[in-house]
């Protein structure tokens, strides 16, 4: 008989009794359990496990284990908890959650593009005022990021009339998408950006990436949304360029610390919208079904899909 397949997450993780379900129902060949209900000796021959930010300490109880899956597109925590092991960390990539990410961007996007904060503002102060109208053809969206999520929303951008800048660590080329490269493009890609979405991983690199200095080589007034992760912006200097006027509003839909609390500035900053990390739920379904298909191929001919770069951090 196969050994159980353990689902490894968080105690605090309320859903994991629905992941379980997406799972085995995905996968009716396997036995998917909660860690907690192995025992010891199928823990002893696991050779692979799914995760949900597990807690290093359950991870280490499997000895055998040779890779991991995780449910979640973003793999920071683990890759700290676990980047210096021998295990391989492999991440979500389902095209679900990147056309879902795409929709978010273009909503935020037109969002901003529209003026619908400042509208939403004008009608509290019941001001009836028009205000300047700018083609999508003649408005530059930079998006962060051109991997899995960063491509599919850089494409809706294009489909929907907005120029389009990219930026990544290695060169691309997305038919009509300015790509930009590396460090010593991003001063360039940032100044001809009127919209800047990051789609960034979390990484030793991205950490507080965009600083002082780089939100000043946006455009003046540009805006900003933040769909990749809270520390990739110094929030000092984002609410110092929002206070200025530099920059003239960001939605921001993650943050260093989620929940955001109730005193941080940005829940009432009048050049910020807040987002309770929204922008592209991972759907349980097609999420699983990507899971099972690994598990499958790993399971008929030893193959495991390509997995983190620990180094890089994603
Ligand atoms: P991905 O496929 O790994 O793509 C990451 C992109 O970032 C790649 O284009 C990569 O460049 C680029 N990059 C990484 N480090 C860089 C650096 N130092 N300089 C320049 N470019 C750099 O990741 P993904 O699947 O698109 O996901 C991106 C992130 O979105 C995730 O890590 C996660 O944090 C976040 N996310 C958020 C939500 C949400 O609901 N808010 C949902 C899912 C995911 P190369 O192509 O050259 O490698």
């Amino acid at each position: 008989m196969k050994t159980p397949i353990p689902f490894v997450c968080s105690p605090h993780y309320t859903v994991a009794p629905q992941w379980i379900v997406a799972l085995q129902a995905a996968m009716p060949e396997e036995v998917i359990m909660p860690f907690d209900t192995l025992d010891a000796q199928q823990k002893a021959a696991c050779t692979v496990a799914i995760i949900a930010n597990p807690d290093p300490a359950h991870i280490a109880q499997m000895p055998q284990l040779k890779w991991i899956h995780s449910v979640w597109a973003g793999v920071e925590r683990v890759v700290a908890d676990l980047g210096h092991t021998h295990l391989d960390i492999v991440r979500l990539i389902d095209p679900q959650l990147a056309d879902t990410m795409a929709e978010a961007v273009l909503a935020w996007t037109m969002y901003l593009h529209r003026d619908m904060p400042a509208y939403a503002e004008q009608q509290r102060a019941k001001q009836w005022r028009t205000l300047d109208y700018t083609l999508a053809r003649q408005r530059s969206v930079g998006v962060l990021g051109l991997g899995a999520l960063g491509d599919a929303a850089a494409k809706r951008l294009l489909a929907s009339n907005f120029r389009v800048n990219g930026w990544s660590r290695s060169k691309k080329n997305v038919d009509g998408v300015n790509c930009y490269t590396g460090a010593d493009e991003l001063q360039a890609m940032l100044a001809a950006s009127d919209i800047v979405v990051c789609l960034l991983p979390l990484t030793a690199e991205t950490k507080g990436l965009l600083n002082a200095e780089k939100l000043a080589w946006m455009k003046p007034g540009a805006q900003l949304i933040n769909f990749g992760r809270g520390p990739i912006i110094d929030d000092d200097a984002l609410k110092a360029a929002l206070d200025s006027g530099a920059l003239k509003h960001a939605v921001l839909d993650v943050f260093a610390v989620e929940p955001l609390p109730p005193t941080q500035w940005q829940w009432s900053h009048p050049g910020v919208t807040v987002l309770p990390h929204i922008s592209a739920p991972t759907d349980r379904d097609t999420a699983s079904a990507i899971v099972a298909g690994n598990i499958r191929a790993y399971r008929e001919n030893g193959v495991i899909p390509t997995a983190v770069n620990t180094q890089r951090g994603y």
